[in-house]
């Protein structure tokens, strides 16, 4: 049985995040989607609130799974058993931090190999950052965030600014 896991801040999914998950439900036996803290100290959404996203959207999919965590991505793995980390490629710019990651994950866990899948066309320019400043301006979020969520990121503007 093969394991991947498939990090990041999910602040909060989108339906690019969402498209990947789906894409590796189907190629792996089990997808473990691990919430990360990391740097960034002001997230929109709580660890807490996040976790609860991730799982209302993902819930369809059996074989997905999903968690938080605040250890290195090459220890979480390990932990889990899991032989794979999944990650998103969207424009050029993803490509050099995705392979600093993938290449320091190796050194950390041998056993571990990234796997990178291309952003499907339609979600290549789609991002966390982009979605809350869709949200900022009242914008129209139905072609960028799942329909569960749409309510909650909205609900954390007032349509002037951050409340
Ligand atoms: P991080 O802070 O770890 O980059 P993100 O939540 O922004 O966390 O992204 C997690 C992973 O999902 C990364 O591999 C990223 O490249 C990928 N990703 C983000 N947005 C998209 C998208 N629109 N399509 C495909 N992959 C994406």
């Amino acid at each position: 049985m093969t394991t991947a896991v498939y990090t990041g801040s999910f602040d909060p999914i989108t339906l690019g995040h969402l498209n990947l998950i789906k894409r590796a439900s189907k190629v792996f036996d089990r997808v473990i989607v691990c919430i990360m803290y990391n740097k960034d100290k002001h997230p929109l959404f709580t660890m807490e609130e996040r976790v609860r996203q991730v799982r209302t959207v993902t819930q369809r999919f059996p074989n997905v799974e999903v968690d938080s965590s605040d250890m290195l991505v090459a220890e979480y793995a390990r932990m889990k058993g899991a032989g794979v980390v999944v990650r998103g490629l969207r424009a050029v710019s993803d490509y050099e931090k995705e392979c600093q990651m993938a290449l320091i994950n190796k050194r950390l866990n041998p056993e571990l190999e990234t796997f990178f899948l291309p952003a499907s066309e339609k979600y290549m320019y789609l991002s966390s950052s982009a979605v809350k400043e869709l949200a900022l301006f009242g914008a129209d979020l139905s072609a960028f965030a799942p329909r569960e969520i749409i309510g909650e990121i909205e609900a954390k503007f007032d349509g002037k600014g951050r409340k």
